[in-house]
């Protein structure tokens, strides 16, 4: 069998294994993320070469929500530098939940840009001018990334608008701190949009596989980031990508990754692949269970764990 048939044979096998499973719920604390379709269930892996396999509802449309946030960080790491990014956004897990209302002691940093906390404040330092607002450059940026011009869904914008306001606690508070260079309502209105920016399982496996390429797009041959700040962004997920449970992913399957409240949820293999997989029913965690248990099986599957020894 080739290595293509190999991947192809994967992800239908994993797809018909786990599309059974109906632990979990929506995230409801946004009204409208409730609305999605809990037997969506999509798989997707671009390699280097572009190329892309899929099996299920791998073209199906939902949010970022926090799968944006490793890319936004190297939005606002490739504008800075990792220096000026760190004076206000720590890199170091949290062990705690996505929405924990804490800051580093000491510093007042949020503890890494994986966190809501870090996420805001990170949303924050990307440059802002009238010419060329914070939220296109996210966008334009997000789009690179994913190889097409991505869109924001409004109504999951104005859904998470009208009931946010524990972001809004958080930005308060960084602002309180001295880690929030910017007025708090702006910086969270333009971090409600990111988290509405619309793609599909197969445009996050492009993204991830973009950072995995040294930030270069493997589709379009765009360089949409350097090399360094691919690898600091990987380096992140790989330690706090998990929230609270980064340690056990690390442990069990071995790759960076990100997951978000829609039921979104990447990793990346550097120099090898870009993963993705979208299924809106949650664990406790925040993270897609099919999502979670088709990677991990993934990883087992075709040896992907970064510490193994091929
Ligand atoms: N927009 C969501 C929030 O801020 C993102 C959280 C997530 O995906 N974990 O609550």
């Amino acid at each position: 069998m080739s290595a293509s048939e190999a991947v192809t044979d994967a992800l239908r096998d994993l797809h018909a294994r786990f599309v059974g499973v109906r632990d979990g719920r929506r995230a409801d604390y946004i009204p409208e993320l409730a609305r999605s379709d809990p037997d969506d269930f999509g798989l997707a892996l671009v390699s280097m070469d572009g190329h892309s396999y899929s099996a299920g509802a791998a073209d199906t449309p939902f949010t970022m929500q926090s799968v944006s946030k490793p890319f936004v960080y190297a939005l606002a790491l490739a504008s800075l530098g990792l220096d000026e990014v760190g004076r206000w956004v720590g890199a170091e897990p949290s062990g705690e939940a996505f929405n924990a209302i804490s800051l580093e002691p000491g510093t007042g940093r949020p503890a890494n840009a994986m966190v809501n906390a870090g996420a805001i404040v990170t949303t924050a330092l990307v440059p802002d001018s009238r010419q060329v607002p914070a939220f296109r450059r996210i966008l334009v940026c997000l789009s690179r990334f994913a190889g097409r011009k991505l869109d924001v869904d409004e109504d999951v914008y104005a859904s998470e608008a009208a009931t946010g306001d524990r972001n809004r606690a958080l930005a308060y508070l960084a602002r309180s701190a001295g880690t929030l260079p910017v007025d708090p309502v702006a910086a969270v209105d333009n971090y409600f949009r990111q988290c509405a920016v619309r793609v599909t399982a197969v445009d996050l496996a492009v993204m991830a596989a973009t950072l995995a390429y040294g930030g270069v797009n493997p589709v379009t041959g765009e360089s949409v980031v350097s090399p360094e700040v691919a690898a600091q962004v990987l380096a992140v997920m790989a330690t706090c990508g998990m929230y609270d449970s980064s340690g056990d992913w690390l442990l069990r399957v071995g790759l960076p990754a990100k997951s978000g409240v829609s039921g979104g949820l990447i990793a990346a293999g550097p120099a090898r692949f870009g993963l993705a997989a979208y299924s809106p029913l949650l664990d406790a965690s925040g993270t897609s269970v099919r999502g979670h248990a088709a990677l991990g099986a993934l990883s087992e599957r075709l040896g992907l764990h970064l510490m193994k020894n091929p």
